[in-house]
């Protein structure tokens, strides 16, 4: 017997029409199901916010506890006439608020681990909403019961904040506990248990790679992602008209995708479900909930886009570390000095391209100063200048074969230079799937429109339907 895991977002969650069209999508599925929530929309954001604002020694009012718990009764009402089953879920309700506010009484008290807490606490968005929808589905008579990662053990490194789940350690605990066919479970999305018993977050948006680590323990059927987006698209719709959604992607594609936060799905769901080739599937929830068709299919066989392109993604969230000086990219031994000072600061190194005269690392963002003073402490010989640029994006264009095929790096170009836009750096070689640059902020909209024209418009049909013929194996 196989599972197939589904997961309904924060985004999904909203309002009274949502839980209607989640009620109509578990219907349509005839077999077992293990269904992950998130938390209700903008949940997360709130505790988070309440949390920080007690840590910092602020009084919190319990207002916006009080407005969700009211909430959540309200939308039990509308699925629940009996008074007896309302007066049950009442009970419960309150006893996970009181929970909750006592978790909160420790924040900022020395005695307490406080990352335990912020996780804790946290995590009570999405227990709320799997004990909701656990209420709701009884109430329409669908078999289900609540399981909660610290009941079927999924079990993190014991990092706080942003864990990784050890598939490994959790999938025979998993097996055991999942064994009930014609049945759903309905579990909390976006946290694990550490070995020691803690709390521990997957990072904002974990809910997804809560689903897929589920997947990868049981060797589901797939693993369905509900959301209120078109799936993956040829580029991000809020910026290109005419962006259309992707009907398949392979797993490198989709997770070279992710990572530049297109948001569509977390930078980690792909990694536990690739190498078990368990597929993933993107729906939206106001349009497939009847049609039962994904926007998006994730997997193992994806067709490879006749151009070779499938999408042209971005992010803002990085920034250039320049070292300049005579001879800096020759000179042995400054790239490995430059590399070890920011390795022992912490720091993430994204790329590095050298030139003659310097030495470019591609950083986070949000890592770019403590870089600069990591170096500038260290006195390098050799290096005259350290500079950092943060008004770059990075753009990457993504397809399975674009490294190997011949041209595509001067149609990038080309297009570019169509708007007189002038790439900065140009990273190829380093992924199979993409080729990336950099070119300045006030740049990116109109080199990304130039990009998606070129390999794009008039041109849909070039992301042929998955057939036996144009399977391409990854692996
Ligand atoms: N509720 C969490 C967040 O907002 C996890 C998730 O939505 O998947 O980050
Ligand atoms: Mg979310």
């Amino acid at each position: 017997m196989s599972y197939i895991i589904v997961k309904f977002g924060g985004s999904n969650l909203k309002k009274q029409s949502d839980i209607l069209q989640i009620l109509k999508a578990v219907k349509h599925y005839k077999q077992p199901l293990i269904i992950v929530v998130s938390a209700f929309y903008g949940v997360t954001d709130r505790l988070e916010e309440l949390f920080k604002n007690k840590a910092s020694g602020k009084s919190i009012s319990d207002d916006f506890l009080k407005d969700l718990q009211q909430i959540k009764s309200e939308i039990a009402a509308l699925h629940c006439t009996n008074p007896e089953r309302m007066k049950e879920f009442q009970t419960g309700l309150t006893s996970l608020f009181i929970a909750l506010e006592n978790l909160f009484e420790k924040v900022g008290d020395t005695e307490y681990l406080q990352n335990e807490l912020h996780d804790s606490i946290l995590a009570y968005g999405e227990r709320l909403s799997a004990f909701l929808l656990h209420f709701i589905l009884t109430q329409h008579n669908l078999k289900n019961s609540q399981a909660l990662p610290e009941e079927f053990g999924l079990i993190t490194d014991g990092e706080f904040g942003n864990s990784t789940v050890n598939i490994e350690a959790s999938a025979s605990s998993l097996k055991n506990f999942f064994t009930e066919k014609d049945h759903i479970y309905v579990v909390p999305g976006f946290y694990g248990i550490s070995p020691s018993g803690s709390v521990n977050l997957l990072g904002r948006g974990g809910s997804d790679y809560t689903a897929s680590a589920i997947a990868a323990c049981l060797q589901a059927t797939s693993v369905d992602l509900w959301k209120d987006v078109q799936g993956f698209c040829t580029a991000d719709p809020k910026i290109i008209q005419d962006a259309a959604s992707i009907s398949n992607l392979s797993y490198a594609e989709a997770a070279e995708l992710a990572y530049f936060g297109s948001k569509i799905i977390h930078p980690r769901a792909i990694e536990p479900v690739s190498d078990k080739g368990i597929p993933v599937r993107i729906f939206h929830l106001h349009q497939a909930a009847e049609s039962f068709r994904p926007q998006t299919i994730i997997n193992g066989l994806s067709p490879v886009a006749a151009e070779r392109i499938k999408s042209v993604a971005y992010s803002d969230h990085f920034g250039i570390l320049a070292l300049e000086g005579e001879g800096v990219g020759l000179k042995p031994g400054v790239l490995g000095r430059a590399s070890t000072a920011l390795e022992k600061a912490g720091i993430n190194i994204k790329s590095v391209f050298t030139s003659q005269t310097a030495i470019n690392f591609l950083l986070d963002l949000a890592d770019l100063e403590k870089a600069q003073n990591a170096i500038a402490e260290r006195n390098l010989s050799g290096i005259h200048s350290i500079e950092t640029k943060k008004d770059v994006s990075l753009i990457a264009a993504v397809g399975l074969g674009i490294n190997e095929t011949f041209g595509i790096a001067a149609r990038l170009f080309t297009a570019a230079a169509r708007s007189r836009v002038n790439i900065q750096t140009i990273v190829f070689g380093a992924s199979k799937v993409a080729m990336y640059f950099i070119v300045a902020r006030e740049d990116r909209n109109i080199t990304i429109q130039q990009i998606h024209n070129e390999f794009f418009i008039n041109k849909l049909e070039i992301i042929p339907l998955l057939t036996e013929t144009n399977y391409k194996s990854q692996n």
